[in-house]
């Protein structure tokens, strides 16, 4: 059996995160056994659609490196992917059902509906109240065609077998039983629009586009008894698909759905793309524009719900694809530890070479001037950059996003002009001036300045003189930083170079005295 898997989602807005990761099992499910990964927009809902949405998707998975095999984008066997361009497709399945008395057209008003719901408590449209509402099972034909010629709306309403046991044997959560008297009629399809309704489309959809299994968020599991009774209403029993439900996201804190209100509280994207709203303005974050990296947020996406079974936990694509199972995946939600996801950028960061890094951090300087000035040196000198390649070695291990080595590196490009006044006050002694300016002299007599040696040569200096390492290497910090941090000093000696070294030390002395 050759597997074909969809990801099928509403164009309503942005993708929510927990839809990405939905799209990532289904790919690494694809990827596994070699099979098919679809992409189907679900825009049956015109209501609810918004534009830019489709585009949204698509652009995301880009970025993230997700390909589909076939889609609105790609064409594909099976096309269109886009529901609203399969219209007459559903409408022959629609009719199949009528034929059968497997479905019925019902007129009930929104009012009448509502009328109904204030009459009787817990109102369901199913086999116990249908006979009393307005429909095709309790109307002539003749007023039936009456009311359609007459260009009355109408609906079309599965008819439910009460009391019959539904199985559905969900490969995450095992068997599920489920006695049909709890479903209600849903509507399949509204004549306002021509279109079916979710549930319809979705079955029509997985049949005719031979999808093997149905991957997608537990939300969906109460349809699934719906789904179940519509494929043997239409006789397709034999090559139902698979279902699995994938466990929800949970909020950091462990309880209820995560939201995008726990991304604004707590700081952090819910949308893999920053997204504008069309109508209010309205800007959300994305993983991309915070300075994700997108195989960090598949990795840590990948482990909310799964793992292979032992702590490992960095995983490329073809690692998770060749461990992933459906049977490991985890029935209760995972807690959306952003903070995990912050530590998978930072183990991605350190994966990436020393000039990749430089690299992008030309693309992420855009929110200071002084690093665009620095990054637009860089980009029209070859020594600048090589200097950024550098830096961007020695400080990478300190950030978790690549534009935060800015901060860490400025000192790098621009000489300190003040001092940090608690460092000065804690640091400098009544001796450092005099011992800086032999410092000089020493640093004046290197002529390998590699961090090596110039270490090995102004430790001599410090022990022959017995002076105090630790006085010595804290105000010398200080004349080449601004302030007590940073990494190894001579490392960054070796980076600066002799010169600028000795310039930095000599401007300390002045300033600080
Ligand atoms: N269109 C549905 C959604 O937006 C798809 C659910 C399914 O995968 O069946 O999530």
């Amino acid at each position: 059996m050759n597997v074909r898997v969809r990801f099928a989602p509403s164009p309503t807005g942005p993708l929510h995160i927990g839809g990405v990761r939905t799209a990532l099992y289904n790919y690494l499910f694809a990827k596994k056994h070699g099979g098919d990964f679809i992409l189907r927009i679900e825009d049956t809902d015109s209501q609810r659609f918004v534009s830019g949405a489709e585009e949204y998707i698509i652009e995301a998975f880009d970025w993230l490196g997700i390909a589909f095999d076939e889609g609105p984008h790609k064409g594909g066997k099976y096309a269109p992917y886009r529901q609203s361009e399969r219209k007459p497709i559903y409408k022959e399945y629609v009719d199949r059902l009528l034929k059968k008395g497997l479905a019925y057209i019902a007129f009930d008003t929104p009012e009448q509906l509502e009328a109904k719901r204030n009459e009787i408590p817990n109102f369901q449209y199913d086999a116990s109240t249908r006979l009393s509402m307005k429909n095709s099972l309790t109307l002539s034909q003749k007023e039936i065609e009456d009311r359609i010629n007459a260009g009355e709306q109408y609906v079309v309403r599965i008819k439910i077998e009460p009391s019959q046991i539904i199985v559905v044997n969900d490969l995450i959560r095992g068997e599920v039983r489920v006695n049909s008297s709890i479903l209600d009629d849903k509507v399949l399809y509204k004549s306002v629009d021509q279109l079916p309704t979710y549930h319809l489309a979705n079955i029509v959809d997985d049949h005719l586009m031979e999808i093997t299994h149905v991957i997608r968020g537990e939300e969906w599991l109460p349809s699934a008894p719906l789904h179940i009774v519509l494929y043997q209403y239409f006789g397709w029993e034999n090559t139902m698909p698979r279902f699995a439900h994938l466990p929800l996201l949970l909020k950091p804190e462990g309880n209820g759905k995560l939201s995008k209100r726990d991304g604004d509280r707590l700081g952090f994207p819910v949308f893999p793309l920053q997204w504008q709203d069309p109508k209010t303005g309205e800007i959300s974050s994305g993983y991309r524009e915070a300075g994700y990296l997108p195989q960090a947020v598949l990795n840590f996406l990948a482990l909310l719900g799964w793992n292979p079974g032992d702590n490992r936990e960095i995983l490329s694509m073809n690692e998770l694809a060749t461990l992933f199972a459906l049977e490991k995946c985890s029935k209760s939600g995972a807690k959306f530890d952003y903070k995990k996801g912050e530590w998978f950028n930072h183990q991605y960061v350190q994966l990436k070479s020393n000039e990749e890094i430089a690299t992008m951090l030309l693309e992420t300087s855009s929110h200071c001037k002084i690093f665009q000035e620095i990054a637009d040196q860089a980009r029209n000198n070859n020594a600048v950059f090589e200097k950024l390649v550098k830096v961007a070695g020695l400080v990478k291990e300190r950030v978790n996003f690549v534009k935060e080595i800015w901060e860490q590196a400025i000192f790098f490009f621009v000489a300190p002009t003040t001092y940090d006044e608690k460092t000065v006050k804690k640091r400098w002694k009544e001796n450092s001036a005099v011992q800086l300016t032999e410092l000089t002299g020493i640093l004046e007599s290197i002529e390998v300045f590699t961090a090596e040696n110039s270490e090995k040569i102004v430790i001599q200096w410090i022990e022959s003189k017995e002076y105090s390492l630790g006085n010595i290497m804290n105000v010398f910090r200080l004349a080449l930083v601004g302030e007590a941090k940073g990494p190894h000093i001579f490392d960054i000696t070796e980076i600066l170079g002799k010169e600028e070294v000795i310039k930095r030390v000599k401007r300390a002395i002045t300033i600080i005295n």
